[in-house]
């Protein structure tokens, strides 16, 4: 057995492979320039164009872009309506923006716990914590496993809630059932479509694309571009909005990346596929549920440990990892355990069990469809090089 980087062995690779990355082409690059040359660094043409590309990928009929996908979850707790006095539930197994964007509105964020199969909603849990202040429920598609939103429906049809979905790590990903009132997407870098900052809401309402475009724009009624169209300069600012909106340089990249989203996909299968073949049946490696065919669009890989067959913690097998030249990640501490939400909202410890108990064992190995299958193979051999060092048997 070779010895471990961390205790002064040969690295699996010298120079860190990251968890994620993005692939900038020259073709890419091309199209901001083009852009830049244009007459629209903003609210111009490339906005409407990457709204209309969206619309596939997005499923649902309208898209509204935005300048992140905080800005997103932020415009779609906004117009389903949010405010002081009312409670949004989300997963706690999630970046801090989901349940940020109901406390944006003056709402409260409250927490429930996830699946153990899936790391996915329980919504036992959420059906558990609705009461007569609830408004919205916010499922999140946690690796870009697609939450299954039939029961969700039910729960949110039986109580008047509006469904905000986090497909933040899902663009792309596909199954039957019911569908949310608004899905929230992120352009950032790390996630698919690198587009530096980006977000978009997809929804099949047209009316609440309007209320999304105009959240983005200060809550004024025309844009800018449709003004000078009609040779008017009269506007109303009808409500309290943001400027959120995405220049047109950034949607140009967004334009140019989407285009390769579906060989995205494919190679992140790939990726998935080799990872799954490599760690199957290794008592101490616990891979990450499927879902049906195309519901997964793998932006991350979360392996989880069985932490009773190993000497250590995560923790320490992340430490190792990260010295062989594997950019591990974890993701995530669970929100309600944030000191900003225990402060604010009272959360703790015991709040959600499951989470709690799976955050110890949660390891994001490199997933970004620009890995080589080298870059893949030192992945491998690098987990089942740790893993054996630390066996217990
Ligand atoms: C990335 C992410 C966000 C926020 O997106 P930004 O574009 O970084 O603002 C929200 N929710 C989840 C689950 C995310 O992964």
């Amino acid at each position: 057995m070779s010895r471990l980087a961390i205790d002064g062995g040969e690295p699996v690779r010298p120079a860190l492979l990251p968890y994620g990355r993005q692939a900038v082409l020259d073709e890419d690059i091309a199209e901001v320039v083009k852009c830049l040359r244009s007459d629209w660094l903003t609210t111009g043409p490339a906005v409407d164009a990457l709204e209309s590309a969206l619309v596939p990928a997005c499923g649902a009929k309208h898209v509204a872009v935005v300048s992140s996908g905080t800005a997103a979850l932020h415009a779609a707790a906004h117009v389903a309506g949010l405010q002081p006095g009312d409670e949004a539930i989300t997963p706690t197994l999630t970046f801090a923006a989901t349940a940020n964007c109901a406390a944006f509105c003056g709402a409260t964020p409250v927490f429930c716990d996830v699946r153990p199969d899936t790391l996915l909603m329980d919504v036992e849990s959420a059906r558990e914590r609705v009461n007569d202040h609830t408004r919205a429920i916010l499922p999140v598609d946690y690796a870009g496993l697609l939450c299954d939103l039939t029961p969700v429906r039910e729960l949110a049809d039986a109580h008047g809630l509006t469904v905000i979905e986090d497909a933040c790590h899902a663009i792309g990903a596909r199954q039957e059932g019911a569908a949310a009132d608004m899905r929230c997407f992120s352009f950032h870098p790390v996630k698919h479509i690198a587009m530096g900052e980006g977000g978009a809401v997809a929804t099949n309402v047209p009316d609440v694309a309007t209320a999304l475009r105009r959240f983005r724009n200060h809550g004024i009624t025309s844009d800018h571009r449709s003004r000078g169209e009609r040779g008017a300069h009269f506007y109303e600012m009808v409500e309290l909005g943001f400027n959120y909106r995405a220049p047109d340089i950034l949607c140009a990249l967004a334009l140019s990346q989407l285009k390769r989203l579906d060989a995205n996909l494919q190679r992140r299968r790939e990726i998935a596929d080799a990872y799954a073949k490599a760690f199957e049946g290794h008592p101490a490696l616990q891979p990450p549920a499927y879902g049906a065919p195309g519901a997964h669009a793998w932006h991350l890989y979360v392996l989880r440990l069985n932490l009773e067959r190993l000497t250590v913690d995560r923790d320490a097998v992340f430490r190792a990892l990260r010295a062989e030249g594997i950019g591990v990640n974890v993701h995530y501490v669970p929100v309600h355990l944030h000191p900003f939400y225990r402060q604010c909202f009272g959360t703790g410890p015991g709040d959600c069990p499951v989470a709690e108990r799976e955050y110890y064992r949660l390891l994001s190995l490199p997933m970004f469809h620009a890995m080589t299958d080298a870059d893949v193979r030192d992945a491998c051999d690098a987990v089942l090089k740790v893993v054996e060092a630390y066996a217990a048997d």
